[in-house]
């Protein structure tokens, strides 16, 4: 039997149950983590769903701010709590609306045009297929082998590529995906695929929290460094040069 073409390890990736996630959707998952965020569950929340429940507060006030200061003529703070509001509306993938208040009829507000530009570059990452990825190579260096009497001391590895830019709410996979840039050619691609280093990273963790629970340490907590990226070592050359 050959081998498929989708990704078998997680389910609903079946190309004929592939369909387009609805605006329903969207506000279903929204709704969910706001009202998860403000009980008792909030407890049991991911990084990722406390960082959209945040991201969904901060644009509701910072949407009431700016409504209050233009109503009080004062132009400072309404234009610090538009801009406050583009970044959220960003965050939760709202790229109409965000482009809307940065550029309002079209034209770029006075200090907004950094901004348009970005938004236009994260929706074209969360846009795009999760599966391109830019031809640039890895960056090869070499290392010493950790045993200094080892017969070969020179041992050529690939540099990561990829580093992860930020999180975003994508209305495409209806969650939290990561951004990633390439850091030669800055290409840019939002998915929730996670590079083979990172589940090296997850298995290690899995250990020492089974540890610290079997030695009931209280409270240990083992992050991922979110920079880890797609490096890879090259098959260690065991060749006398
Ligand atoms: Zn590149």
């Amino acid at each position: 039997m050959s081998k498929p073409t989708w990704d078998t390890s997680r389910p609903g990736k079946h190309p004929a149950l592939a369909r387009p996630v609805t605006e329903d959707e969207v506000a279903a998952a929204r709704k969910r983590t706001a009202d998860l965020a403000n009980s008792m569950g909030r407890a049991f929340m991911s990084e990722q769903e406390k960082w959209h429940a945040d991201a969904i507060a901060r644009a509701a006030s910072h949407r009431a701010n700016l409504e209050l200061f233009t109503g009080l003529k004062d132009k400072a703070s309404a234009r610090m709590h538009r801009e406050a509001l583009v970044r959220a509306l960003m965050d939760l993938g709202e790229f109409d609306e965000a482009g809307q208040h940065a550029a309002p009829k079209g034209r770029a507000l006075p200090g907004c045009r950094i901004i348009r530009r970005e938004i236009q570059e994260v929706r074209r990452a969360v846009e795009r297929d999760d599966s391109e990825i830019c031809g640039c190579a890895r960056e090869v260096a070499t290392i010493p082998h950790p045993n200094p009497h080892h017969h070969v001391q020179a041992h050529l590895v690939q540099l990561r590529r990829r580093y992860s830019l930020g999180w975003v709410f994508s209305k495409k996979h209806n969650k939290v995906v990561t951004i990633w840039r390439c850091r030669h050619c800055g290409d840019l691609n939002a998915h929730d695929l996670i590079p083979e280093g990172h589940i090296s990273q997850i298995q290690h963790r899995a250990l020492l929290e089974a540890e610290a629970r079997r030695r009931k340490v209280p409270g240990a907590n083992f992050p991922i460094d979110p920079a880890f990226g797609d490096q890879e070592i090259l098959r260690a050359s065991t060749q006398r040069r």
